[in-house]
């Protein structure tokens, strides 16, 4: 029997995982490589700092999804591959062979070489660190936040949000560049007054030169801050497991090809913040990646098995961008057009909320862009135009019994689609305010209950 071994449970491994709930790989045993009981949903963290969500409503259980695709689960880390020798070495020094690996072990926080920052500041990678986190920076007076990128602008919201609530001091952001400088400078000035409303103490072009144990020294202004807790949240670096292989790696990250097999070894799938395309710019580190790459994996790993040739995965650079900033609200960021506002929070919440549901339940792993939707909402436009062509076509007729007809049969039609259409907005409706209700209560319900199922674990 082959061996399939997927290393990390992030986006698209979990996506595999849903899968084989369904089908099993024929002739192909599976092995879940990963240390984590838990998942957590990154676009999610902004929400729970800010007592919105419980913990429990922000992460996905790796064993039951293991369970549920009865496959085996090694809970350890990688610590490094042999490509050669098809095997995989763990922390506990386990050696797995393999016929095909797949990586998808997200991506490491960069500057940690800086003295000090290993020692007294916080990241959030691993995101299964995160229960033990949220205390740390809920139970602190002075919260420094270092790194002014999409992440950290994100988390320095929501949690002055909280602090604002909770009575605490305003938290610094420190920060090399503008402000989310990646994006539009619009934008950037955007979320600065969003954080200047809410309190936040902004240190703009400054950089962390030194962190000691309790403060930390800014250059080139060489102001200090002290701090009870600091968030580390600078930017990506590679996972070390590629540079110290065989495998051909672009600045540390996997190099793949389109069939997201890695260079010269086809046995070695990547996907997300791990790996570069070969031949293509960088992608952005975002969830957003290894969640359209999955289905790509899924197939090429069905199709190495059979010997078929392999889907290519075009990547498109464009995607859409919700922040969370606050008190429901949120800032929504497409093809350089800015929205902000609480339906842009409504949105992102149901967005969010979907996908835990759709990794927490027993269903099936399709999505809305899947071809079985397409097909349905294809049939049913079909069905529109059919209906409309046939009416049309009797309306316009002169014969009597005909029109007679006509008229009977379509008005009913009519009436009952209007009817329906009504109630599906009413629906629609009553499922939006039952999710805000939700949203509501859990947060009237949060601070103290979020910090006591931190505790419990
Ligand atoms: C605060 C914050 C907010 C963010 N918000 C968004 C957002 O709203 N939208 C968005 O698109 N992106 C967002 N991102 C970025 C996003 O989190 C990452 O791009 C995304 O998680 C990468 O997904 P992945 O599947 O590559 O890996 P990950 O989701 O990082 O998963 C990696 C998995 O591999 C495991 N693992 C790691 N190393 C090993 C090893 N050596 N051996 C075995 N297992 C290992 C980990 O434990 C984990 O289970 C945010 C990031 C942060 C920090």
């Amino acid at each position: 029997m082959k061996h399939l071994l997927l290393v990390g449970a992030g986006h698209a491994h979990l996506y595999v995982l849903k899968k084989l709930q369904r089908q099993a790989l024929s002739g192909v045993r599976v092995t879940l490589l990963t240390p984590n009981d838990h998942q957590y949903y990154s676009g999610m963290l902004s929400g729970c700092v800010e007592g919105i969500y419980s913990i429990d409503q922000i992460r996905i259980y790796v064993g039951q999804m293991v369970e549920r695709a009865g496959i085996q689960w090694i809970k350890d880390t990688a610590v490094s591959i042999d490509p050669d020798r098809k095997t995989v070495l763990t922390s506990q020094g386990e050696s797995v062979l393999y016929d095909a690996v797949s990586f998808d072990i997200g991506s490491l926080t960069s500057g940690v070489e800086l003295p000090g920052v290993l020692n007294y500041t916080e990241t959030l990678k691993p995101n299964y660190r995160f229960p033990v986190l949220l205390e740390k920076v809920r139970s602190a007076e002075n919260l420094v936040i270092v790194g002014g990128g999409v992440a950290g602008t994100e988390l320095s919201l929501s949690l002055q949000t909280w602090r604002n609530k909770n009575g605490k001091k305003p938290l610094s952001l420190v920060s090399t560049t503008a402000l989310m400088a990646r994006g539009a400078p619009y934008v950037s000035q955007r979320v600065q007054n969003l954080l200047n409303h809410k309190g936040v103490k902004l240190y703009l072009y400054q950089r962390a030169d030194q962190v000691m144990k309790d403060r930390i020294v800014l250059a080139p202004s060489n102001e200090e801050i002290p701090f009870d807790a600091l968030l580390w949240v600078t930017g990506p670096r590679p996972p070390e497991l590629f540079t110290k292989s065989s495998l051909s790696v672009d600045k540390g990250y996997l190099l793949v090809d389109k069939t997201l097999q890695a260079k010269h070894y086809p046995s070695v799938f990547g996907v997300g913040d791990c790996i570069k395309i070969a031949e293509e710019p960088p992608l952005a580190k975002a969830g957003v990646y290894p969640v359209r790459q999955a289905p790509f994996l899924w197939k090429n790993l069905k199709r190495f098995f059979k010997g078929k040739p392999k889907r290519r995965y075009q990547p498109h650079f464009s995607f859409l961008s919700i922040l969370a900033t606050g008190n429901r609200e949120g800032l929504m960021l497409y093809l350089g057009c800015a929205f902000h506002g609480r339906l842009v929070w409504l949105i992102k919440t149901i967005m969010d909320r979907r996908f835990i549901w759709l990794y927490s339940h027993q269903t099936p792993a399709n999505d809305l862009m899947s071809n079985q939707w397409l097909k349905r909402i294809g049939l049913t436009l079909v069905a529109i135009l059919v209906v409309g062509f046939a009416y049309l076509f009797f309306t316009t007729t002169y014969h009597p019994v005909m029109s007679m007809m006509a008229s009977l049969i379509f008005s009913s039609i009519f009436d009952f689609a209007f009817a329906l259409l009504a109630i599906v907005l009413v629906v629609i409706l009553v499922i939006v305010l039952f999710l805000e209700r939700l949203s509501f209560q859990s947060s009237t319900r949060d601070q103290s209950e979020t910090t006591t199922s931190c505790k419990r674990r």
